[in-house]
């Protein structure tokens, strides 16, 4: 069966002073370069999760890669779109839709730097550039902790203030924390999302459960060979 790497991005930036902890979600302009280069040298294409669901539903035959960006930072727009661009390449990011605007306040407190989140503009901006949002609740919350009705609220408003928002379906949902169980997977099925990416290790094999995607991470710590290696190889699903 296809192997489809997810990759994990956070930051597309480098590593701010000060930070004292979570280096591992910084990755550098100048390598996030060279990892698109090497997707191209290696045949892939790189798609968002929208662009690839023929292919991760086994409808589609080709060798792709999905790009995935979590919690909608600024360094996003500024660092990865144009390279995303250069490479025609398309990708998902996940946003946040209380923190719009905002920044991380959910673990601001841990790494001790205040990273910029979109803006409503800026997120339209980068859906105009052909790239996909989605979802990744309301307040960046760890859903298997709330009670039905704030998980309900987390998720279907985060769908609906995205939507309106960039005025586009937002079929795509990301776990925050990849944090999910069957009753979390259960709401996001029931508010309309189709795919769901987790924190799982490996890569998605076609034909899998839709709301249950792994990934493969990609830190600052990651050579490039290292990263070929989690693309090609079944490095990532021993690791699932
Ligand atoms: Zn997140």
């Amino acid at each position: 069966m296809t192997a489809i790497p997810i990759l994990m991005y956070h930051h597309v930036a480098p590593v701010p002073s000060g930070l004292r902890a979570l280096r591992g979600l910084y990755v550098s302009p100048g390598a996030f370069s060279r990892q698109m280069r090497l997707l191209g040298w290696l045949g892939f294409r790189g798609l968002s999760m929208s662009d690839a669901m023929p292919y991760l539903r086994g409808e589609a035959r080709g060798k792709v890669a999905v790009i995935t960006f979590d919690d909608g930072y600024v360094d996003n727009l500024e660092h990865a779109l144009p390279v995303l661009q250069r490479h025609g390449f398309s990708a998902s990011c996940y946003a946040v839709s209380g923190a719009l605007g905002d920044y991380n306040r959910w673990d601001e407190a841990r790494t001790g730097v205040r990273a910029p989140i979109m803006t409503a503009m800026q997120l339209r901006a980068w859906r105009a550039a052909g790239m996909d949002v989605g979802a990744h609740t309301h307040s960046h919350v760890r859903l298997t902790q709330c009670d039905d009705a704030a998980l309900q609220r987390e998720v279907n408003d985060c769908r609906k203030a995205l939507q309106d928002c960039t005025g586009s379906p937002v079929t795509q949902f990301c776990y925050p924390y990849g944090d999910h169980d069957d009753r979390v997977v259960a709401s996001v099925r029931e508010a309309g999302f189709s795919d769901a990416t987790t924190t799982l290790r490996g890569r998605a094999r076609a034909g899998g459960d839709p709301l249950r995607w792994p990934r493969v991470p990609i830190s600052n710590r990651h050579l490039l060979a290292q990263v070929a290696v989690r693309l090609v190889s079944r490095y990532e699903d021993r690791h699932a």
